[in-house]
Order: structure tokens, then sequence, then C-alpha cells
């Protein structure tokens, strides 16, 4: 995998500047798709989508049910997943998340219960005997989930998507580019963090104020924090009103390029992005270069206002 940290560039005040910056960007696009495909080739990478593919895809309402109980949930599965599937176990003493399993059993044709509900209702049908009946969608009864946080064991293998390298001025940097980009940033402690496993957010200051907000969770690496910032900025410059979920990938990709690019213009070592993209583009190999006019132009503008 190609790095990142000695090929920082910078762009003079010239007349050719633009033309500069836009072929630069263009090679590093083909560094950046160059190294997710190393990434996604790699038996590192295998084994954390294997890992990824034994948690299931709770429903809205579960969804929404976790969220309720368990605010910074992140990874849920049942008590005995954790345990086969992880090798890991619920700590004692933890309080369960209770979420609505369906119960998919024998059903009747005509009243589409189970098969003890069908004998001790009114249902006259007695056409096919219950063993001949199909499986469906009878109800929902409770069941019981934990959050990874809830576990220990095993650790569960992650991607290491951190950027490293010196940012201490670039952090105060992009909080002052943030106005001249029309964002409002927020840069938020660990422990009053609300939004679990993510770095950062972009979302609508309220319902009436439709400007960008940006929050960034504090942590020390403050390279990580830049990366996370433009991130997000690319967010709040491309995304903002855009409230599509099937999209939800590309714009991931989008806003991670931009991060990458205007990292690595900054001199941050940022070939972790790459970890990140594979993990969204696995489905959409083409849509880096795809959106290259988008990502290289979001990129330009955010690199011409740090650079005032
Ligand atoms: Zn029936
Ligand atoms: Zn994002």
């Amino acid at each position: 995998m190609a790095t990142t940290s000695d090929s920082s560039a910078s762009f003079e005040e010239t007349d050719t500047r633009k033309d500069e910056m836009h072929s630069t960007i263009e090679a590093w696009i083909d560094d950046l798709v160059g190294d997710v495909d190393a990434v996604q080739a790699s038996d590192e990478f295998q084994e954390w989508l294997d890992v990824q593919s034994r948690f299931h895809d709770y429903s809205h309402r579960n969804t929404l049910l976790i969220k309720l109980q368990c605010p910074e949930a992140t990874k849920v599965a049942g008590f005995n997943t954790w345990r086969n599937e992880f090798d890991r176990h619920v700590q004692e003493g933890e309080q369960a998340i209770w979420i609505w399993a369906p119960i998919i059993t024998k059903q009747c044709p005509e009243c589409e219960n189970s098969p003890s509900y069908h004998e001790n209702s009114d249902c006259e049908y007695d056409e096919t005997p219950p063993e001949e009946w199909s499986k469906g969608l009878v109800g929902f009864k409770p069941a019981a989930v934990f959050d990874v946080s809830q576990t220990e064991g095993e650790p569960l293998p992650e991607l290491e998507t951190e950027a490293t390298g010196d940012a201490e001025d670039l952090v105060p940097a992009l909080t002052d580019a943030a106005d001249d980009l029309g964002v409002t940033v927020r840069i938020v402690d660990a422990d009053e963090w609300a939004h679990g496993d993510a770095k950062g957010v972009c979302k609508q200051r309220d319902i009436h104020d439709f400007t960008p907000i940006v929050e960034a969770k504090a942590r020390t690496n403050q390279a990580d924090l830049a990366v996370t910032l433009i991130h997000e900025f690319a967010h709040a410059l491309l995304h903002f009103d855009v409230d599509d979920k099937a999209e939800r990938s590309k714009r991931e990709v989008e806003a991670e390029a931009v991060a990458y690019i205007v990292g690595r213009y900054c001199g941050l070592e940022t070939s972790g992005s790459a970890f990140y993209l594979a993990a969204w583009q696995y489905d959409e190999p083409e849509s880096i270069q795809d959106r290259f006019g988008r990502i290289s132009s979001t990129a330009e503008e955010i690199i011409d206002v740090i650079d005032g």
C-alpha cells in the first residue's frame, strides 16, 4: 500500500495553481483507488467483513428500541450469539436490551395463526393438516439482546482507519475555516458524546435553522480529529440537504475521499481512509472515480479556505 506521509503538496499562488491542484488530486485519487483495492484483497479486511456479516440487521422498530434503552449501543447480539459466534460473554449484572423477535412457524392458511392459536380460535379451516402448512410470521415475542460494551472476551476485529501526523495547527485552522464554509463546529468532550461509535456528525441546527452543524468527538489524536472535521465538512458542503438512505454509502465515499485528499495536502498520513472506504464501497467498486468531479471540487474548496 502506498504511504502518503512524504508526498504532501503545496500549491503556489500562480496562474497554474488550479491546474496543478487538479492534476495532483487526480493522481492522489488513483493512489486511493489502488489502496482500497489492496485493502479489499487483504486477509485482514476479509476477516473483518466475515465478522460484520454475523451481526443481524435490526428492523427500524428494533433499532429504535435499542437506541431508547441503550443510546450508546454500537453492536448488538443475543446472549448465545455473543458466546457462539464471537467468543465473548455477557458480563454479570448487565441489563438486557429488549426487542421484538419475529415468531416464524407453521401458519394456518385461513386465519394465519400458529397451529395452537388456530386450535383455540373459531377458525374452521381443516382442508390440510397443520403438518402441511407452510411457515410464516405469526407474531412477535420479546427477546433480550446485549451491546458489545456489556460483553467481554475475544476482541472484535477493527479496521485501522485513524489518520496520524502533526495537526496541532490544523485543528484550529479548520475551526476557523468553518465560518467561511458556512458551517458551525463543535468539538464535544468524549464523556458528553451522544453518537455512539461515530467520530463525527453533520446535522441541522434545529427545525427552523438550516445551517449545518458539525460535531466531532474530542480525542488526543489531533490528526484524526482534523480528518474527521474535514470528512464532516464535506458532508456539510455536499450532502447537507440529502436524506436518501440508499445513497448513504456513496455519500460516505465522497466525504472520506475529500478527507483523504485535504488531510494528505496538509501533510497527514491518511492511508487509513482506504479501510473506511473499502468498508463502505464494498458493493459499488466504481464510485470513487465516478464521483471524481464532486470530490475534487469540494477538496479544492476546503483547501482554498484553509490556505486563506
Ligand atoms: Zn385457522
Ligand atoms: Zn460520514
